[in-house]
């Protein structure tokens, strides 16, 4: 029998291969894992840890603003970009040091270098030939470049946690979650913020209510949003970086940050020596137990290009230590995933879009609520709130449930419970409501939308 130097080898030590290596340590397995640049990976280092801090930071302007309909008088807040970023800084590197304790507790043996494949069993790690009973493909991805006239001088989402300044105006290029969530960090900092997308609308894929609702909370609060456009180059200007934009005109800017999606982080790590296939944009193919077609090579998180989410990538890695060490193989459910933006409001979403769910299911009913909730009485501030449930007419079961509005994300991880157990109307009617709440709003709306298929026929 050949012997191996470790039953695993991990690469990459971001959200899914910290835990695999774990948890494969845990049930028994020799395991190592190597990582060229820092522990944790994108979430806890350029992902959702230091993004969400910026988010924090970036409402308190707001909050002071609404204080004063309290009763509070403040002095003029000032706000410090450097001891942001330079505390934001701090706690990550507290955090880097956690993961590092939590593999060395765990027995796993760590390199701090890059590595890569030379066939299915070895690896170079650092100069240095290791072989593994399985290899564990966990390198994530990383931010698509611009592809246009003066990309060097645009940022990528990774670029923006170390800017040595806030910029006055920034330009936002993308219309996905992290472009919207940056605009929304820049527009509550006081940089004068606009986004550009090339769409109708952005956040494509959620539902489309939200989308719209959400465009006009942050066209309220002061991002300009330009849809149906693009940017077509960027050029150091007499004041800044001057911006074509796809209709002709220019403008200038301090910053363009571009985010337009990210790409799995496959190159140069060897995976040809393997033979381990590929789909067209790079991501590694694995099947349900995130087997390539290698027997002997795995693969989890963004690098597989499905759902880019941390707790995605952590569960796919508990499932590959059980299938590989606890002789239990066990797959992922993807279904009703919740999910949120950290937008400013934010939204969060579980289980299926009006659209969605009217295509497969076709007789729906949508419970809807728009209203501006009680904190901002006497604020004064306009920022409205928007609860929405999705009902499959005949079963009368939940099959979506999304909000727009202050703690979406806290409030809709709870729903996510009742969605996935499977929840009817009748159990939201009949769960009381704490108040006073936002989140009440689940549990007391009553009355059905009009059905449009209906009124159209009546018309
Ligand atoms: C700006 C931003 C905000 C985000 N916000 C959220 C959020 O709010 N919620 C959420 O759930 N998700 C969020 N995400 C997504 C989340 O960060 C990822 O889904 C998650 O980190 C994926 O984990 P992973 O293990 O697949 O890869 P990663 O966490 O990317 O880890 C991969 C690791 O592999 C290392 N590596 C790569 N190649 C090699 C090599 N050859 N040798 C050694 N090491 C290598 C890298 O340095 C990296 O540390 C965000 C992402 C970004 C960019």
């Amino acid at each position: 029998m050949t012997s191996y130097d470790y039953d695993l080898f991990v690469i990459g030590a971001g959200s899914g291969g910290v835990r695999a290596a774990r948890m494969s340590a845990s049930h028994g397995a020799r395991v190592a894992i190597a990582e060229e640049r820092h522990f944790g990976g994108t979430c806890v280092n350029i992902g959702c840890v230091p993004k969400k801090l910026m988010v924090y930071a970036s409402h308190f302007g707001e909050d002071f603003e609404d204080a004063a309909g309290y009763g509070w008088t403040l002095g003029k807040p000032e706000f410090d970009w450097k001891t942001l970023i330079a505390n934001k800084d701090r706690e990550i590197a507290r955090l880097n040091g956690i993961y590092e304790k939590l593999l060395n507790n765990a027995g796993v043996e760590i390199f701090e270098s890059r590595a890569r494949l030379l066939d299915e069993h070895t690896i170079d790690v650092g100069g240095k030939r290791v072989t593994a009973a399985h290899i564990l493909v966990a390198t994530g991805g990383k931010p698509a470049q611009a592809d246009i006239p003066g990309r060097e001088l645009t940022l990528v989402s990774d670029d923006v946690f170390f800017l040595d300044k806030q910029p006055e105006r920034i330009l936002i290029v993308g219309g996905g979650y992290i472009g919207v969530e940056f605009a929304g960090i820049f527009n509550g900092l006081g940089s004068k913020t606009t986004l550009v997308h090339r769409g109708p609308a952005f956040l494509r894929g959620f539902d489309e209510d939200l989308r719209h609702f959400l465009a006009r909370e942050m066209d309220k609060k002061g991002v300009a949003l330009r849809f149906n456009q693009t940017i077509t180059s960027v050029a150091k200007g007499q004041d800044g970086l001057t911006v074509e934009f796809s209709d002709g005109r220019r403008e200038d800017f301090d910053q363009v940050l571009y985010a337009v999606g990210r790409t799995p982080n496959t190159q140069g790590l060897g995976l040809e020596n393997a033979g381990v296939a590929l789909d067209k944009r790079g991501a590694v193919q694995v099947d349900e137990y995130f087997r390539t077609n290698v027997p002997s090579v795995l693969a989890i998180g963004d690098v597989t290009d499905r759902l880019q989410l941390t707790p995605v990538a952590l569960a796919e890695g508990m499932a590959v230590a059980q299938t590989l060490f606890q002789e239990s193989p066990s797959r992922v459910d993807y279904a009703d995933i919740p999910t949120a933006v950290f937008s400013q409001p934010p939204i969060a979403t579980v289980g299926l879009s009006e659209g969605e769910a009217r295509e497969q299911y076709g007789k729906v009913d949508i419970y809807r609520a728009d209203f501006k909730p009680m904190r901002h009485t006497l604020s004064g501030n306009e920022e409205r709130a928007l609860m929405k449930l999705i009902v499959e007419r005949d079963s009368e079961r939940v099959l979506g449930a999304h909000m727009a509005g202050m703690d979406a994300a806290e409030i809709i991880q709870g729903v996510a419970i009742a969605i996935k157990a499977g929840a009817t109307k009748d159990i939201f009617d009949a769960t009381i409501g704490i108040h006073p709440t936002t989140a009440e709003e689940f549990v007391t709306m009553r009355e059905k939308q009009p059905d449009p298929g209906v009124s159209e026929a009546a018309e």
